[in-house]
């Protein structure tokens, strides 16, 4: 082991790499967050609000990045920084590091930019060795306190630093407490600790062949660089990748000398919230131990007790940490998360930081703030995420519970369920009917599962991405939704799934989380989610200062009705296909899609088009006022096909042709790549009669509903899956004729607008042309994004994970929108379309449409408003308003 640290000569020698804080004083302050990371710039700030912080100095976040372009060399300046700092901090405390009468000791401790909690490393009590720790206990008289200090540094730096397991460690002080026959670390007297710590630097002796560090700088620069290398540790990788922090950031890292809560009966160590983190409640809410260490605290060996307990045992340290509290909350106008000492009734602040809270206890605080002037609407708008609203849209696993976690897959669709397992959706039905919970576990699912997915509680799939038909219908219905969990292995026929080594069978129990992808065993206790008059409060000052509208993608009237109960401005997205699943529906369907000619298809049609109208009539009444996106027939007509004999004979009776007829039919009318067979607007182009009864639903729909005035209805006709303006040329004449001739026959005419979706790159690229006969584009992202990657939206799941661990791709495409590749395609069919038109009404309706960094993107485009599953609409509108903000 060296002593002397190893340096490299580099050309920043000179840069200042260590900033001093601590006695009413900083080198540095808040604003340098990117520099000292938020702890350093923390403990700056307090010092220089005059609180009392044991001095102590921070070693930037550039040496960490130079750390890691160098081949893990230190900047040649940094040690004599370091020392001039160490000196500074010595004369403040009236302490000398490694002294033998009255010694320094410090903590190292990691900090990042953004807060990555417990993800990287921490040493306490660093500069104990056997002198030191000798002149420590003839000082404090405490020498019980001494060696438990001692003991607990070098199990700390033996696993932080020399990376052995801390698990030894714990089980030698185990064997000692047994020898002794006492039950709590406290009740072992200094001769057995001093004995223990023999026994802990023997263990390290024989492990590396080496001794453990009796040198403290050599301490000092091995801790150092296990807090840098700590930025590199699997778990911060893997956090900082959840929550998109970038690894150029890097940790600052700080030296502080430390104080002691472990000193005696006048001594304490807490934990506190200035406003409870769980309900906002504007209460001191926290924990404090008497005569113990941060680290007793979170090991939970002993109960602390709450927080305002503390007014009666140490009455006058209380009231001088709640004063600091008020202080630090009116200095940083938010709910602070604080750390603090008490050593010999002497209060010491550790930490600040702004404290995590649920998604009520932000809204509550944000609107709290607001009225005590600490802040404003638009800084309110700001303290929200608009994800976390999501917890209050939807059951939420109560994180108490115990869980046994049997795979996971993709957070399809927020919320969670627990329910018996079914294979089939008749079977889900079936069971609901029977008021039974059920999560429906299918290989994937199809247009034909949806009653069975409205029966149950929850869906999991073990195909399919974030745009999956299960995905999307399972959002839509606002229901908790797995997919792609590959690890199942789904046997229909033997009614059960294998994962790991479970076998689950039909009518078994299971939970899921949709929103982290989960799927657990048994029932796990749910928390039912509540709205309260701050999310109404909130939500208005966010829709006075956002500019892109917001609508909702709906097809049912439940889903309307949710959309405008949740602050939906129109609907932007019908997918009618959704509407021809019914029992009697899919019977007519298919008799038009088998039909040999034209006359039969006009026949079958005849009997859609009164339940079209109908769906179309009660839509438009529920969102009157409001403008509606509808979008002609989508999906390959294959998806509608027959399968059993049963359905086959049904089919061949109610077209009147014969069984055979129809098994040629459907036959004839597979696809081996049907998302880009015959789909889209090229149904519309071959049999156009589809078309035109579609729009006639529409138009004598609206004619019905409509309520005149502030009460109109609004129709807009989407046309999907265009490639050429000429595709939109001629259906726009179908539709218009159709229009003409519906309202000549009611001697009557309403305004409405026909469209189109932009869904693949040509019609990006030719979107000037296209727009001479749009009257508005919606960017179908979901379809845009498929053809843009060349990926399967429904068979991504497997790899997309790797490229993102892999970091080939930042995020899920599908549900993130990649606005380097896709959004430049955006944002040129904007810019053409525009030329073309101007004013030309621009919308998404993709599943991005709901995705806060995609609504960011929509804002900076230009686009006129985002469209989203309904329980999507409030995280859009809050999004939105942030976006807005941060545009401005
Ligand atoms: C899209 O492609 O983005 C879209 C909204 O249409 P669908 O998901 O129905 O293909
Ligand atoms: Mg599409």
């Amino acid at each position: 082991m060296q002593t002397k640290v190893k340096m490299q000569t580099q050309p920043e020698a000179a840069a200042k790499l260590v900033y001093t804080f601590g006695d009413g004083a900083a080198e540095g302050k808040g604003a340098l967050r990117d520099l000292l990371g938020g702890k350093g710039a923390n403990l700056a700030e307090m010092c220089a609000l005059g609180l009392p912080v044991p001095p102590g100095f921070t070693i930037t976040t550039e040496v960490c990045t130079a750390y890691y372009a160098n081949q893990r060399e230190l900047p040649e300046a940094l040690e004599a920084q370091v020392d001039a700092a160490l000196s500074w901090m010595e004369s403040k405390v009236n302490a000398i590091f490694g002294d033998a009468e009255n010694p320094l000791l410090v903590s190292v401790r990691s900090g990042a930019r953004a807060s990555m909690p417990g993800m990287m490393d921490t040493i306490l009590n660093l500069g104990l060795n056997e002198t030191t720790v000798a002149a420590l206990a003839g000082n404090t008289g405490n020498p019980r306190f001494a060696y438990d200090s001692y003991r607990r540094f070098i199990q700390m730096y033996s696993d932080v630093v020399l990376g052995l397991d801390h698990f030894h460690f714990e089980e030698m002080l185990e064997e000692m407490k047994r020898d002794r026959n006492v039950e709590l670390d406290t009740a072992l007297t200094d001769k057995d600790l001093r004995e223990l710590v023999k026994l802990y630097k023997e263990h390290v002796q024989a492990e590396l062949g080496a001794p453990f560090p009796e040198e403290v700088r050599e301490q000092l620069w091995g801790a150092i660089r296990a807090v840098l290398s700590s930025w590199m540790n699997p778990r911060a990788q893997t956090y900082r990748r959840l929550h998109d922090i970038p690894e150029s950031w890097g940790t600052a890292v700080t030296v502080q000398s430390m104080v002691f809560g472990n000193m005696g009966e006048d001594c304490c160590t807490g934990v506190a919230f200035t406003r409870n983190p769980s309900t906002g409640e504007r209460a001191y809410y926290g924990e404090f131990l008497i005569n113990a260490q941060g680290e007793d605290v979170v090991a939970g060996i002993r109960t602390p007790q709450p927080l305002p307990e503390m007014a009666a045992a140490m009455p006058r340290v209380y009231r001088q940490l709640t004063d600091v509290f008020d202080r630090l909350e009116r200095h940083y106008r938010d709910m602070q998360d604080i750390e603090f000492t008490v050593q010999n009734e002497k209060l010491w602040m550790l930490q600040t930081r702004g404290g995590k809270r649920t998604a009520a206890a932000a809204l509550k605080i944000a609107a709290e703030m607001v009225g005590e002037g600490l802040i404003d609407r638009r800084e309110a708008v700001t303290r929200i995420d608009p994800l976390s609203l999501d917890q209050l849209l939807h059951p939420t696993l109560d994180p108490a519970a115990a869980k046994t976690v049997l795979a996971t897959g993709l957070p399809a669709s927020p919320g969670a369920a627990s329910g018996r397992v079914v294979f089939s959706a008749e079977e889900a039905e079936r069971l609901a009917g029977l008021h039974e919970k059920v999560i429906l576990v299918r290989i994937e699912t199809s247009p034909e599962d949806i009653h069975g997915m409205h029966a149950a509680e929850g869906i999991l799939t073990a195909r399919g991405g974030m745009t999956s038909h299960a995905a999307v219908v399972a959002r839509g219905m606002g229901k908790p939704c797995v997919s792609g969990a590959g690890e199942l292995r789904i046997d229909y026929h033997a009614r059960a799934f294998q994962v790991g080594g479970h076998i689950i069978k039909e009518n078994d129990i299971i939970t899921i989380n949709g929103s982290s992808g989960e799927v657990m065993l048994g029932e796990v206790p749910t928390i039912q989610p509540s709205l309260s008059g701050d999310f109404e409060k909130v939500m208005s000052w966010a829709d006075e200062i956002r500019t892109l509208k917001v609508r909702a993608n709906a097809e049912t009237p439940l889903d309307a009705e949710t959309a405008r109960r949740f602050g939906a401005e129109g609907i932007g997205l019908c997918r009618t296909e959704h509407m021809f699943f019914d029992a009697d529906r899919i019977i007519a369907m298919r008799e038009m899609i088998v039909a040999e000619n034209v006359e039969g298809r006009k026949k079958a049609l005849a009997k859609l088009l009164p339940m079209q109208r109908r769906d179309f009539a009660e839509i438009f009444s529920i969102m009157r006022g409001l403008p509606v996106t509808i979008r002609l027939l989508d999906p390959p007509l294959h998806e509608f096909l027959p399968h059993t004999e049963d359905e086959m004979r049904q089919v061949a009776k109610g077209a009147g042709i014969s069984v055979e007829s129809v098994k040629q039919r459907a036959a004839a009318l597979k696809e081996s790549n049907p998302m880009l067979g015959h789909r889209g607007c090229r149904l519309g182009i071959t049999y156009p009669e589809i078309y035109a009864m579609q729009a006639r639903a529409i138009f004598e729909a609206a004619l019905e509903a409509d309520g005149g005035q502030r009460e109109s209805v609004m129709p807009e006709i989407m046309i999907p899956l265009i490639m050429t303006a000429g595709e939109l040329e001629i259906l726009k004449a179908l539709i218009d004729k159709v229009a003409d001739e519906v309202f000549a026959a009611a001697g009557k005419r309403l305004a409405y607008l026909v469209g189109t979706m932009i869904e693949l790159p040509r019609a990006a690229l030719r979107a000037g042309e296209i727009a001479a006969h749009a009257e508005f584009f919606s960017f179908g992202t979901n379809d845009l994004t498929q053809t843009t990657f060349g990926i399967s939206r429904d068979d991504s799941a497997p790899f997309i994970d790797i490229y993102k661990k892999r970091g080939i791709v930042e995020q899920d495409p599908f549900v993130s929108l990649d606005i380097d590749g896709v959004g430049e395609l955006i944002a040129l069919a904007a810019e053409r379309g525009r030329t073309a038109r101007p004013g030309l009404k621009l919308g998404i309706c993709g599943e991005h449409g709901g995705d806060p960094a995609s609504i960011r993107f929509c804002q900076q485009a230009g686009l006129n408003y985002v469209s989203c599953s309904p329980y999507r609409v409030p995280v859009a509108r809050l999004a939105a308003a942030q976006a807005a903000l941060k545009s401005n």
